[in-house]
């Protein structure tokens, strides 16, 4: 039985390696043996998986000592609220490059008074605000940015310079796809559904002196230090989102670590970008300085084509590819997972619509 290769473009959550849902798959076969997902989280088989995730997240992204790896349960979503919760004292800034980054603030109104950088609310977002140009407050507790927009598929090439106020990133659509100057970082945030596998954890990375910050009186369970003086165990943990982001880990490092993967992404997204931009029907929507790597955004003149385009391609294998309805038109997400080949189906295919059309 031949079965056609599909490849999943969705945005999140989104593809994982092959190879990694194979082993998953033969793991979990019932043996009679209780597996990894049926024994105690405080078992040495468990401690060991933690302790490695947290080991090869921080050797893959060169995480210096002086700062804390978490894997923590709420996805981005509770971040938003944490962060706040945990470093603001009076007032933070947030820069406004599409929907997660208006959501972080929104997040932190409730705790503090937020200070709203926008220079690209009015272009649709098409852009990343130029960093030195950022109208930044030297007295905020940190500066928030989300790294790479996953809805309007924008990206920061850089990071802003933010002398002693903390970079706070939230990296959930881009963690792990390059590597990044964590030290320009006070504390870094990433869900895992788009390049770390499946959803469940969110991996934090936190410099010591910000672990403690203690503005406020709140729950402890909210409190970074208290999941730091656990190593991420203070409850029970999303065991098997942890061992399947193990797993992922391993898979980056076996794939040449983050300067191959970076240049696969770079090489995959180049392939994408140049077939739309030698397109006479397609527009993107990003700037082009501002493109993103792992959300790649465009249109087509009518909706009719959008449909048209987006069940055709889902008949040749090609799915996930229907824009967010902030932007609408098509958005392919070509995180580490995606091979190459499946990106070369994607610009035959983008090709041929538009021979056809
Ligand atoms: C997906 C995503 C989120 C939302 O994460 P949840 O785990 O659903 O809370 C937040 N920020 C960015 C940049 C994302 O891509």
């Amino acid at each position: 039985m031949s079965m056609k290769t599909i490849y999943n473009f969705n945005a999140g959550p989104a593809t994982m390696p092959t190879a990694v849902l194979q082993q998953l798959h033969e793991e979990l076969q019932p043996t009679g043996k209780p597996s990894l997902l049926e024994i105690s989280h405080r078992s040495k088989e468990f401690v060991a998986i933690n302790e490695e995730t947290q080991t090869r997240l921080r050797q893959l992204l060169a995480i210096p000592k002086n700062y804390k790896v978490l894997l923590l349960p709420g996805g981005a979503s509770q971040q938003f609220a944490m962060v706040p919760l945990n470093l603001m004292d009076k007032s933070a800034d947030y820069v406004l490059t599409g929907h997660w980054s208006e959501k972080a603030a929104a997040e932190a109104d409730s705790v503090g008074k937020v200070n709203r950088i926008d220079s690209a609310t009015e272009n649709g977002y098409q852009t990343i605000p130029a960093i030195e140009k950022l109208a930044a407050d030297p007295t905020a507790s940190y500066l928030h940015i989300t790294s790479n927009n996953t809805i309007y598929g924008t990206q920061y090439k850089g990071f802003p310079k933010t002398a002693d106020v903390p970079l706070v990133a939230d990296m959930s659509s881009d963690i792990c796809s390059r590597p990044v100057p964590i030290t320009d970082f006070g504390l870094i945030y990433a869900c895992a559904q788009k390049n770390l596998g499946p959803a469940g954890i969110t991996a934090v990375i936190v410099r010591d002196d910000l672990v403690e910050r203690n503005y406020r009186t709140m729950p402890s369970f909210f409190r970074y230090a208290t999941h730091v003086a656990k190593a991420s165990i203070y409850n029970t943990p999303a065991v098997f989102a942890i061992y399947a982001m193990c797993l992922v880990l391993r898979w980056i490092e076996v794939e040449g670590g983050l300067k191959s993967i970076k240049e696969r992404n770079e090489a995959k997204a180049k392939l994408l970008y140049d077939t739309l931009d030698a397109s006479e029907l397609y527009l993107t929507h990003a700037s082009r300085e501002s493109r993103s790597m792992m959300n790649v955004t465009w249109r087509l003149p009518t909706t009719e084509l959008t449909d048209s385009f987006l069940n055709q391609a889902s008949a040749a294998g090609l799915q996930g590819l229907k824009g967010h309805r902030a932007v609408g038109g098509i958005r392919a997400s070509l995180y580490n997972a995606m091979p190459l080949a499946g990106v070369q189906t994607l610009i035959e295919f983008i090709r041929e619509f538009e021979r056809q059309t």
